[in-house]
């Protein structure tokens, strides 16, 4: 059977549904929370005609869902860490250590936050590679954020251990990992904080919104007062802790609407089921294309927890760069929808961080670090994020794809790795 690129047939005519995790399962219990939401006139959550608290409701859930004693409802992903690191006290004159390979949002917040970011390579688990980390934290460096990636969980036992060790503060963005477990303990409990997005094509989504978690009273307590314009509402009158004064500080609006915290009840709800079913699905196709791929020189990514994995991806590696290249035109030309995950860079390769073009004239905080001190970034900077980042392949999943979709990626790897490998 000749490719779809070479003038043949598709595997499938239809495009596979889309893998958004959480929208793909978007019921008759979302309608029905957004429309008591609108029904009561009620969209702010802190005051209304009738306001029926679907913030304070979702936050109640994560703290139980997530073992934590607090939590804070955001307007994204990108605030809730924006507002966690500031509310560890991170900002100007510190450095953060993040992964190499992240989104655009862990590098930006630490930015926004007044910070400047020191990127760490990876190992072939794709996340940050502990062995790395140590020899990064210099005088400056007050905080690593950790980024399970896809779903999966990083090697949480050394990073925690050098940052104990080293008295560096650890914050988790797992804004792609809700419900990832690393060694069978939740993703979300190994540091001072960690941030959730609820975006589209995370694994619950509201369009937008997002979650800080802690265990700390101090942090909830700056958290809380940060995100709502500096103010004492209900959720921040020292309600946590007597240990911060009443001084009114400068905030932002980082606040979820109730409309979103409605849907964000529901998903949350429905996370279990969605990575259960996520777990078959993704068990069910790698095991029937692993042989083939093996003997053609492809490896999988590397997971720490099979247990833990949510499963939300199938992570391919390459032989080289430009068969990844081919191999993903040819599967997608098939209409099994693949792509290069983040155009198969390290973060700091794009222009906007590479360049430091920050929106202040200034180029703060870049220009806080001058002479030996200056932070500058490079090709060579981080090289097992460029290579594999460079030869990855990543198949998205949904747990709404049925018996022939996954018959169809099945049947559509094995097509494109027997034409192109
Ligand atoms: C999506 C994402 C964010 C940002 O979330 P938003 O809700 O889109 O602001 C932050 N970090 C990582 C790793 C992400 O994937």
């Amino acid at each position: 059977m000749s490719l779809v690129i070479d003038g043949g047939a598709p595997v499938r005519t239809e495009r596979l549904p889309g893998a958004y995790p959480g929208a793909s399962v978007y019921g008759a219990e979302e309608l029905e929370a957004v429309r008591q939401v609108l029904a009561c006139k009620s969209p702010f959550r802190f005051y209304g005609d009738n306001v029926v608290g679907m913030a304070t409701q979702f936050e109640a859930a994560l703290c139980q869902r997530m073992d934590r004693r607090f939590s804070l409802a955001t307007s994204s992903g990108t605030a809730a860490l924006i507002v966690a690191l500031v509310a560890c006290g991170i900002g100007p004159g510190d450095q953060v250590i993040i992964p190499a390979n992240t989104f655009y949002a862990t590098a930006g917040a630490v930015i926004c936050a007044g910070a400047v970011p020191i990127y760490c390579d990876i190992d072939d688990s794709m996340n940050l590679d502990p062995q790395k980390l140590e020899a990064l934290i210099g005088p400056a460096v007050r905080a690593v954020v950790t980024v399970p990636i896809l779903g999966n969980a990083c090697d949480m036992d050394p990073i925690v251990e050098i940052c104990r060790r080293r008295g560096v503060l650890l914050i988790e963005d797992n804004a792609q990992s809700w419900g990832a477990r690393y060694k069978g303990v939740l993703c979300g409990t190994f540091g001072e904080a960690a941030t959730y997005s609820l975006q589209l094509n995370k694994m619950i989504t509201a369009g937008e919104g997002g979650a800080l978690i802690t265990n700390s009273p101090q942090v909830i307590e700056r958290a809380c007062r940060f995100h709502d314009q500096g103010q004492f509402r209900a959720k921040a009158k020292s309600a946590h802790t007597k240990d911060l004064p009443d001084i009114p500080i400068i905030g932002q609006n980082y606040r979820m609407s109730e409309v979103t915290a409605a849907i964000a009840v529901q998903q949350l709800n429905k996370l279990d089921s969605i990575i259960e079913r996520l777990q078959a699905i993704k068990q069910q196709i790698k095991s029937e294309i692993m042989p083939l791929l093996t003997k053609k020189g492809v490896t999988f990514r590397r997971i720490l927890d099979p247990a833990g994995d949510s499963s939300n991806t199938i992570m391919l590696y390459l032989p080289t760069a430009p068969l990844a290249k081919r191999f993903k035109n040819a599967l997608a030309a098939e209409n099994i929808f693949c792509s290069h995950l983040y155009e198969g860079e390290p973060v700091y390769q794009k222009p906007s961080l590479f360049h430091q073009n920050t929106a202040h004239k200034s180029g703060f905080p870049f220009n806080q670090f001058s002479g030996n001190e200056k932070v500058s970034y490079h090709l060579g900077l981080c090289p097992v994020a460029e290579d594999i980042l460079s030869r990855n392949v990543m198949i998205p999943l949904a747990p709404v794809f049925t018996e022939k979709d996954c018959g169809d990626i099945i049947e559509g790897v094995k097509k494109v790795a027997e034409a192109v490998l």
